[in-house]
């Protein structure tokens, strides 16, 4: 495996265990192979949300619920610590994140600790 690791080592194909950078911590770990992917070191894993890792990793099509009621469509997440900022395609600027009361258009930081659910691919892909 190379040595360069990246966010984008996490989205291709895991067949061999690969180095790859957790979402989470943002150190390196190793990811094992076969045909489920899976995102975040060990820790991290225990800490957040699965499908939280993986839009940190894959941006798509993602949705949650905050405790306080809103549901939030984004595009990707950037995980910092108790926190993640949550942003919409960026060459989107007219609604880069769904269902807050502002366009948010350079994303909305939120407290992981106050998210719900998480779903990735909400109406499927
Ligand atoms: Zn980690």
């Amino acid at each position: 495996m190379a040595s360069d690791t990246s966010a984008l080592d996490a989205v291709r194909p895991a067949k061999e265990a690969e180095t790859v950078t957790c979402p989470g911590c943002h150190r390196e770990c190793t990811r094992p192979g076969g045909p489920i992917h899976t995102y975040g070191c060990a820790p991290c894993k225990r800490i957040y949300p699965q499908v939280l890792l993986k839009a940190a990793c894959d941006p798509f099509d993602y949705a949650l619920k905050l405790r306080t009621g809103e549901v939030i469509r984004f595009y990707e997440a950037h995980i910092h610590g108790d926190h993640v900022t949550l942003s919409g395609q960026t060459n989107n600027y007219e609604a880069p994140v769904e269902g807050l009361q502002f366009a948010c258009p350079r994303g909305v930081d939120v407290r992981i600790a106050d998210i719900v659910w998480c779903a990735d691919a909400p109406e499927g892909s």
